[in-house]
């Protein structure tokens, strides 16, 4: 089950997304905005969902974040301006942001699978220089059965000719 929680936090960021999430990226980081703002600016925001140079105006400065993670909960620009034709814009815009960078998800994504390949690595190492697979304990001098676990040896099965 647990391999499938990355799998499912993405499928809901991606339905998520159709509502009022913003992804994209910007300096190897993955940034989801949240857009919270009034009818004036709705459609406009939809057309013109937020860039690179959006998410720079938009990061406060002075934000430290912990091993690249930023996270706005809620932060509001009264007076923010935006184009539309030749007009220009004040809107009151609401938003929360999350920032992740690459490395770091591609790290906790990674981890199941390293730790799986590295049991298996162990395991095919023990079963080739005669060594108990749950244990690790020298079966080259034992029989069918692992003195210290009581695990099956894999290298002398119990039917083989004695
Ligand atoms: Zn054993």
């Amino acid at each position: 089950m647990k391999w499938l929680a990355l799998p499912a936090a993405i499928l809901i960021l991606w339905l998520h997304s159709y509502f009022a999430i913003r992804v994209f990226s910007h300096e190897g980081r993955v940034l989801l905005l949240v857009l919270r703002s009034n009818d004036t600016t709705e459609s406009w925001l939809r057309r013109n969902p937020p860039n690179a140079d959006t998410w720079e105006a938009l990061r406060p400065y002075k934000v430290k974040g912990l091993a690249g993670v930023v996270i706005l909960p809620g932060r509001r620009i009264p007076r923010y301006e935006y184009r539309s034709g030749t007009t220009l814009w004040l809107a009151d815009l609401r938003y929360a942001l999350l920032a992740v960078p690459y490395w770091l998800l591609l790290l906790l994504s990674a981890a199941p699978a390293t730790v799986a390949i590295a049991r298996a690595s162990r395991a095919r190492s023990r079963a080739t220089t005669g060594h108990c697979l749950t244990c690790g304990y020298d079966l080259r001098e034992s029989h069918d059965r692992c003195p210290e676990c009581g695990a099956a040896n894999p290298n002398q099965p119990d039917d083989a000719p004695v």
